[in-house]
């Protein structure tokens, strides 16, 4: 099928949607993604989204809070222009009919890590579902927007440095569609799948990041993948995000010896490497025991239910937990209005590297840059279109297969090296080996690629590409700084 639009987004997340959202109001728009329209890192996001709405708070605090846990190495511009945006993005997304808990009529304000003041708007502990619910729902009633899904996009079609569309596998038909653009926007989120602990669903394979860089786009600052402390530590069940606000209201880590050992509110990089040091001499736990059951299952309820069948109680179990692969600081770099330096091409949210999160991510800035950055590309997009007209152009004939027993094994061997070689504590010497592993599993990766595809081929091509290039930023930043530490010898 060839297919052609004004815009065309690919990803459904809420950068993508937000984004089409808006779109829709300027011309076509078609939104590709690879799965369901609700399957993305945004689904969830569970804590919140930060902005500056209480009287007693400020810009000013938001901004240093988030160029502090950053390591002070973020961009203070863009950080800024968030800050600055986030209340009028809560208000857009009231009127869309996101219910945000309330008290008494105000927003319920929570506090999570790095956050010198209550500022964490939310729906419950599901905003992510929340405001996806809202925006899919608007997409579904808006003619101008034309929705594909369990499209996996292969490649974007470059030519002559601009960006003329992308081409995707349907895996429901086995068949590839080409989609033609005056606009192309990446919002295929991160890439925490290539790690063997992650809390993000299987979407999360780095797709947008590889593709972007295979056209010859600049990716920056791929060392910083930001390791959630909290993550459930139980053997066989999988690693599920216990979010940040529950230490915000008190819940407490403990060491073995049922210990404190690490401010609970301190930066996320700075509590996961308390927490692997501990790891050393036994297991590390959540207690939140102190809210009893009522107020656990009034402001956690799907936390909760979730625990209850991973056979945990809340109210009177301490919950094992360790960090996981969460969020990627860097990304694709952009200019402040989600212009890439490929002609036509746009990038925003976690794919994206805006430099407003430096080396490491404030709690529940990243729903933030969604919103913002989206909102800016658009109006930059906007008028990118104006007197364009759409160019077609051939592209490349796959052949495409069932399975590939293969992928599977590659697929973990990689993320077993990655989490070992470049997880939450590095090592030079560890890194400089880890690239050469990689090489070999990218070598093999490629002979499958040309043999046949189908999506599982498609995705570890692109995990492996931005695997080895996570790594060799990683040994080229010498000195700790943000998420990424070096221990010393
Ligand atoms: C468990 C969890 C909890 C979190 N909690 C919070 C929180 O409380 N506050 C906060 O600010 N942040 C939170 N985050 C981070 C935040 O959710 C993400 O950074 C953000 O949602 C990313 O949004 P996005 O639109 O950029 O990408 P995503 O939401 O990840 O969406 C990416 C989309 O692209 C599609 N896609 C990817 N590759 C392709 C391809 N090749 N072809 C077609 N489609 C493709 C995917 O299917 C998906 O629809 C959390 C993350 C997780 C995993």
């Amino acid at each position: 099928m060839k297919y052609k639009t004004d815009f065309l987004v690919i990803g459904s997340g809420i950068a993508g949607l937000n984004f089409a959202l808006k779109a829709a109001k300027h011309g076509k728009v078609a939104v590709v993604t690879k799965k369901e329209l609700m399957e993305s890192n945004s689904n969830y996001a569970q804590g919140g989204i930060a902005a500056v709405l209480d009287p007693v708070d400020n810009f000013k605090s938001h901004v240093e809070d988030t160029y502090n846990a950053g390591g002070k190495i973020g961009d203070k511009k863009a950080i800024e222009i968030m800050i600055k945006e986030a209340p009028q993005k809560i208000d857009e997304l009231i009127d869309l009919g996101v219910g945000f808990n309330r008290i008494q009529g105000k927003l319920d304000l929570a506090q999570e890590g790095g956050h010198s003041r209550r500022r964490i708007v939310h729906a419950k502990d599901a905003t992510g579902r929340e405001i996806e619910r809202a925006l899919v729902f608007n997409i579904r009633h808006n003619s101008n927007i034309e929705v594909f899904e369990a499209n996996i996009v292969v490649d974007l079609i470059v030519k002559n440095g601009k960006c003329l569309g992308a081409y995707a596998l349907d895996t429901d038909e086995k068949k590839i569609n080409s989609f033609f653009a005056k606009a192309t926007v990446l919002a295929t989120g991160g890439a925490g799948r290539v790690f063997k602990n992650s809390s993000n669903p299987k979407i999360a394979t780095g797709d947008g990041l590889a593709m972007a860089y295979r056209a010859g786009a600049e990716l920056q600052d791929l060392e910083f993948v930001q390791f959630h402390p909290t993550a459930l530590n139980k053997k066989g069940y999988p690693h599920y995000l216990i979010s940040e606000a529950i230490r915000g209201e008190g819940g407490k880590l403990l060491n073995s010896k049922r210990k404190r050992f690490v401010k609970e509110l301190a930066p996320r990089d700075i509590v996961s490497r308390a927490i692997v040091e501990e790891e050393k001499t036994g297991p590390v736990y959540l207690d939140v025991r102190h809210l009893g059951e009522d107020e656990i299952k009034r402001r956690f309820p799907g936390i909760y239910d979730q625990l209850w069948w991973y056979g945990i109680f809340m109210e009177k179990d301490l919950i094992p937990v360790a960090p996981a692969a969460h969020f990627n600081c860097g990304g694709v770099v952009t200019d402040l209005n989600g212009k890439t330096g490929i002609e036509g091409l746009y990038a925003f949210g976690e794919v994206a590297r805006t430099g407003v999160h430096g080396g490491n991510r404030l709690a529940s800035n990243a729903l933030l840059e969604c919103m913002v950055f989206s909102g800016r590309a658009l109006k930059a997009a906007k008028n990118f279109i104006q007197g364009k007209r759409i160019i077609e152009s051939a592209v490349p004939r796959l052949k495409i297969i069932n399975i590939n027993d293969r992928t599977g094994k590659l697929r973990r061997r990689m993320q077993a090296i990655m989490w070992e070689n470049v997880g939450v504590v590095r090592n030079r010497q560890d890194l400089a080996k880890t690239i050469g592993k990689l090489e070999k599993i990218e070598e093999e990766t490629g002979t499958l690629y040309k043999k046949g595809v189908n999506a599982q081929i498609i995705e570890l091509r692109n995990m492996i590409e931005v695997a080895k290039l996570i790594a060799e930023s990683a040994y080229l930043r010498e000195k700790s700084v943000g998420t990424h530490h070096i221990a010393k010898n």
